[in-house]
Parts: C-alpha cells; sequence; structure tokens
C-alpha cells in the first residue's frame, strides 16, 4: 500500500542534478524516485524538474517520449518544482532558447535564459522568501534564467534587490531560478510535499 504520508515524489532524471534533490526529498519522508519513462511518471504523486541544460533536458523528453505524459500531469495539476533549468521548462514563454527548443508551459511566465552574463554567472547569495518565513533562503545560482514577465495568477516569492524575480507559484507549480539543494536548503520541497499532501 503506498503511505499517504509518505508519498512518491519523482525526479526527472534525463539529465542534471538529480541526486541532491532525491535526497532532500528522502529527508523530508517522501518516497523518491528518479522518472525517466512515462510509467515512473504514472506512479508518482509530485515531481521536481531538476537544474541541469534546459535544451538537452527537453530533447531528452521528447526522445524518452516523456513530453505528452509531463504536459499531460502538468495540465491534470500535478504538484511540480522545477529548479533552474526546470523552471525554464515550466515556463510558457521563454527567451534566448536555443534553435528548436521547447518548453513544457504550465507557468503563466516569460524566462530568460542565461539572465546573468558571463560576469555573474554563478554567485550565492542570501534572499528574503516571505512565504517561507524570515530566515532568508541562501540560494546558488548556475548561469540561471530570470522570470522577465507573469501573468496574474503567478504569485512572485523573492526578487533579487533591484526587483529581478527569481522565484515564483501558480497553484501547484513552483520555480526557482536558483538551486537550494545544493546548500541543504528544504523549505522549497517542503511546500512541494504540502502541496501533493493537500491535493
Ligand atoms: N543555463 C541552463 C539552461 O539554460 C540552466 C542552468 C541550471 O539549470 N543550473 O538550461
Amino acid at each position: 500500500m503506498v503511505s499517504p504520508i509518505r508519498p512518491r515524489i519523482g525526479v526527472l532524471a534525463l539529465q542534471g542534478d538529480v541526486r541532491e534533490h532525491l535526497r532532500v526529498l528522502e529527508d523530508l519522508g517522501a518516497e523518491a524516485v528518479r522518472v525517466r519513462r512515462p510509467t515512473e511518471l504514472e506512479g508518482v504523486r509530485g515531481l521536481v524538474l531538476p537544474g541541469g541544460e534546459s535544451s538537452v533536458i527537453d530533447r531528452l523528453t521528447r526522445t524518452f517520449g516523456l513530453r505528452e505524459p509531463l504536459r499531460a500531469a502538468i495540465a491534470a495539476g500535478m504538484p511540480v518544482y522545477g529548479t533552474c533549468a526546470g523552471m525554464i521548462l515550466l515556463a510558457d514563454r521563454l527567451e534566448g532558447a536555443v534553435a528548436g527548443q521547447l518548453t513544457l508551459g504550465g507557468l503563466d511566465v516569460t524566462v530568460r535564459r542565461n539572465a546573468f552574463g558571463r560576469q555573474n554567472e554563478s554567485f550565492e547569495t542570501e534572499l528574503a522568501v516571505p512565504e517561507l518565513g524570515t530566515v532568508p533562503v541562501a540560494a546558488t545560482f548556475i548561469r540561471a534564467p530570470e522570470v522577465t514577465a507573469a501573468g496574474p495568477a503567478v504569485s512572485v516569492l523573492a526578487e533579487l534587490p533591484g526587483g529581478r524575480i527569481v522565484a515564483v507559484e501558480q497553484g501547484p507549480l513552483l520555480a526557482t531560478a536558483f538551486h537550494p539543494e545544493v546548500s541543504g536548503e528544504n523549505r522549497f520541497h517542503r511546500r512541494l510535499l504540502e502541496r501533493v499532501l493537500s491535493s
């Protein structure tokens, strides 16, 4: 029997930093599994789209027959958390796509890939995320995207000083431009689990 308090959560495992997400989810008490094929997606109640290279992940979703099942799961309201390349995959509109690159969509946002330029490709910062409490988030940005426009149904969870949007939420979809999993931050994953347990 599937335990209601130990929900099975998938991490899309085509490319990128899969292992870190599996660890955070297991630490939070979920049963964390890799998703590489449609049958594996059928067994999960929530999903993490990890960081990596969004154009590669996009191509592999099509190679592995996962693109339409993923789009169907998002359309059906499955809770999904996308980090970095995962945020790009969730965006309805993409700036800076490579030729032929598609997103899965679902989040009514425009996302710009590699938004921080060469000088600032990777950096760490403490980010205020009021929805997660008063303790700031240790956020690691690695060739990160940013949200350049967000529709009315989207809540902005975090901005950098100066107002660049780097974390958003829309119903069961959550996305961060940065990686919380590399610094042991687990509150975004916890939020995903809360969505799953209340769905
Ligand atoms: N720059 C990558 C992309 O466009 C994202 C980087 C990441 O996920 N850390 O897919």
